[in-house]
Order: structure tokens, then sequence, then C-alpha cells
């Protein structure tokens, strides 16, 4: 760690914006600490702050006790001088976190990081640069999973956002496929309390032949039966999330990102179908300092791949299958615009690992690897090919949100015998293979 006292204006601790992100520190920018003589983020670096809480003991481990906080940044007894407000000891706890340089004293939400004016900063978890109503564009978020070892290098958190262009009958999240909020519903969990059929404004509960049945032509997913359902069999899947609440939640395991190479993943459906969400958020994972990777079906103007692209380190580009016309059966469009993408992004540079899905009974045919092959020799620069077989857990999401009819029922999981014989073929043919993928994994199979 270097630590620079910028004694001759401030007094105040100015750590190296690089030094500061792996050790948790705060970060202050020069100019600012000497006019306000607050502690001050540079705005580059003030996700760090979302650290603070848990990085916290660490920070006090490394500052002598017997120091003045005007030494070092932090008051003799530990407590939190970073607001105006907290350091006077008047400052509500919900006032963690405002750490924008210009004047502090029009900041009381929490975790506003943005530089610019304060009083536009209203919204929580605002960490993007520059404007702050971009800041808090807001998507439809499904999951936001953490630990992911599956999408990407490294330990990452893979944020999975609504709407698809594609209809894949194997698809793993078919919770994604409506850009809206939906009504997952699982019978086998309902306990028959009738809460869902008093609460519906719609009535779309009914009892048929002593089955309870669901009315998806007349449900709104407003929810209303959801937030009654304690047996969980009834689940709003989908919500609105700020750029900042995402973020938020993304960096908690920055430290897992640092030892291992990881970062955050934005997965869907199709990512890009939310370009002004995913380009905000990407750039702020930049900026935070994050590798960030787009898995994309493809299946999109190329316009919005130019405009991520200076955000992205790596694409995850599904290939699902070469012939054309099975592409369509498949996955309800031609894969023409899919490959025009892929070579048109290859050619531009962007980092990009292929990811085919392997369908037993499908496209697990002498013709498709052949094909896979062919795309890769014809793409010299791509990172790696990776071979992901299918396996069944999406056929039950399915059900749930009432699209049983897009299930190809009965495909099988490939044996693993077959996944080797395709990973030995492609590197006997000197393509490079990202891992073997595992038929016993709980990796999903395409998007
Ligand atoms: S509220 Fe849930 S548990 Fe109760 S009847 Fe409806 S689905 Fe079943
Ligand atoms: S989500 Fe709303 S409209 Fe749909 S079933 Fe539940 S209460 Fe009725």
């Amino acid at each position: 760690m270097q630590r620079r006292p910028c004694a001759a204006k401030s007094g105040n601790i100015v750590v190296s914006h690089k030094c500061a992100a792996k050790s948790g520190n705060i970060v202050v920018s020069h100019k600012c600490a000497a006019k306000s003589g607050n502690i001050v983020v540079s705005h580059k670096c003030a996700v760090v702050w979302f650290l603070r809480p848990r990085l916290g003991d660490r920070t006090q481990g490394r500052i002598p006790r017997d120091r003045t906080w005007t030494e070092t940044g932090m008051p003799p007894d530990g407590r939190d001088i970073s607001h105006p407000a907290r350091r006077d000891g008047d400052g509500p706890d919900a006032e963690r976190g405002c750490v924008a340089s210009g004047s502090c004293t029009k900041a009381p939400q929490r975790g506003c990081v943005a530089s610019g004016s304060h009083t536009k900063a209203t919204q929580r978890g605002c960490v993007a640069s520059g404007s702050h109503t971009k800041a808090t564009q807001r998507g439809m978020v499904f999951d936001v999973q953490r630990f992911s070892i599956h999408d990407g290098p490294g330990i990452r958190t893979t944020v999975f956002m609504k709407g698809c262009p594609l209809r894949c009958g194997w698809c793993h999240n078919p919770e994604s496929m409506s850009p809206e909020p939906a009504l997952s519903f699982q019978p086998e969990r309902c306990i028959g309390c009738g809460q869902c059929f008093r609460k519906c404004p719609r009535a779309a509960h009914a009892m048929v032949d002593e089955r309870h049945v669901l009315d998806r032509g007349i449900c709104r997913a407003c929810g209303e039966c959801a937030t009654e359902c304690h047996a969980k069999a009834l689940e709003i899947v989908g919500k609105e999330m700020s750029v900042g609440e995402v973020l938020d939640e993304v960096l908690r395991d920055l430290p897992f990102y640092e030892t291992s190479g990881g970062g955050m993943t934005l997965s869907g459906g199709e990512p890009l179908m939310q370009i002004a969400f995913a380009e905000v958020l990407l750039r702020s994972a930049k900026e935070a300092g994050l590798h960030t990777c787009v898995d994309t079906s493809g299946s999109v103007d190329y316009g919005l791949f130019e405009r991520v692209r200076p955000h992205v380190d790596l694409f995850l580009f599904d290939y699902k299958e070469t012939d054309p016309e099975r592409h369509r059966e498949y996955t309800g469009v031609t894969n023409e615009r899919i490959l025009a993408n892929l070579r048109a992004l290859h050619d531009s540079g962007a980092a990009i690992r292929l990811r085919c899905p392997l369908v037993g009974g499908l496209n697990d045919r002498p013709d498709h690897l052949e094909g896979i092959a062919r795309l890769a020799s014809e793409l010299p620069e791509l990172e790696a090919v990776e071979i992901l077989p299918y396996h069944r857990l999406g056929e039950g999401k399915l059900a749930r949100m009432g699209l049983e009819a897009l299930a190809r029922a009965g495909a099988p999981v490939p044996e693993q015998r077959t996944v080797d014989e395709w990973v030995d073929e492609l590197e006997r043919r000197g393509v490079k293979v990202a891992g073997r993928g595992r038929t016993s994994s709980a990796r999903p199979a395409g998007s």
C-alpha cells in the first residue's frame, strides 16, 4: 500500500487508486480533500466505499490507536468520520457512505458516491461517474447469483436479466424469456390455504377437477397472490433494480474476484435487450476495476455490441446449431444474424469464448461438430470453445412459468463419453477448448 499524506493541504491520507482497491482503504482525491478537509473519495474508486463496513476491521488494524485522525484519516476511537454529519455525531446510520466531492451537506442519502451535484443524488447505491441520471438507470433482473464459477474466468457474480429473443426448448432459464415480471407457480408446493383465490383481482385461480389451476391468459403478474402465498408455491420472477443496487450486491465479493481473477457477468435471457441498463452497469463495473463478461445469444442488432464492447473483457457467445433451418426449429430464429454478429465482433478485436450447448438427440450430430470446428478455424482470435452438455434442470422451470409447450420432451442428456469425444476431436483439430463440460455439472446449457 502506498500512503502519501497530503499534509501540506489537508492532513488527510491519500491512497493511490490501485493500492486502495486492494487494501480496502479509503481513497482520497488530493484536490477535494485540500478544499474541504473532508474525506473525499474520487469517483472512479468510490465503489471501494461499499466494502468499507466489511473491511473496517482491517482498516482499523492498520492504524495505530495513538495517532490522531488528522494524521490517519480515521478518528482515534474508530468512528466513521467520512460524512460531516457522522463526524459531528448527529447523522443517522442510514447516511453511511456519502463520499462525493463538492458540498456534502446536502447529501444525506446512503451510498451516493458519484461526482457532480449532490442535490441530484437522491438515489441509493449510485456508483457511476458522471451524470447521476445514468447511474440510476434501472433494469429488469431476475437473479443475482454470487459465487458462480461457470460464467467466465474465476469466481463471479452473474446478473441474470430478463428478456430473450430466442425460444430454445432446452432453455435452463425460461423465466428469463419474458421481459416483464412473470408469475411462477409450483402446484406441488400448494397447501390449499385459499389465499390466492381470495386475493386475485382477476380471478385467475380456480379449482378444476379438484386441481388448482392458474389461468395465465388473464393473470397480469401483479403479485397480489404471491405476497400471500406463504408456501412459496407462487412467486413473482423479475424485479426492477438500479445500477447502484446491482453493483452494491456485486461488489460484496470483490476480494474473491481479486484472488480468483473473477468479476461480473451479465447473462439472461439476452442482456443486450436492456442495452441502456447493461451499458451503464458494465461501464460502472469497469470503473470499479472489475473484470466483465457478457453472456449473449448473439441474436440482436450489431449496434448493441458496439455500445457495450468498450466495457466488456470477454463475450461468452452462444453457438447452438450450424444448420439454419434446424436453428429456427430449435430456437425460433435462423442463425444468419448470429453468425454475422459473431464475425463482426471477432473482427473488431473483442475477446470471445464460443459456447456450444450439446443437446442429446438434437444437435449432437457430426455435421454440427464439423460446423463448430470450421467456424473456430475461421475465427483465429477466439479465446476458446466451450462444450456445455445439456441437463434437465430447466424442464421443471418451463412448467412453473407455463411454458411447457416449449419443452423438448425427453431430450436426453448427452453421455460424458460423447462430450469427451467432441472435446478430443476439437483439440485434435487445433481448437482451444475451455474445460471439459461435465454432464453432471450444474452448468446450464445454452441460454
Ligand atoms: S396461496 Fe399458495 S398455498 Fe395457498 S392456495 Fe394459493 S398457491 Fe396454494
Ligand atoms: S399475479 Fe395478480 S393477476 Fe396473476 S394470479 Fe396473482 S393476483 Fe391474479
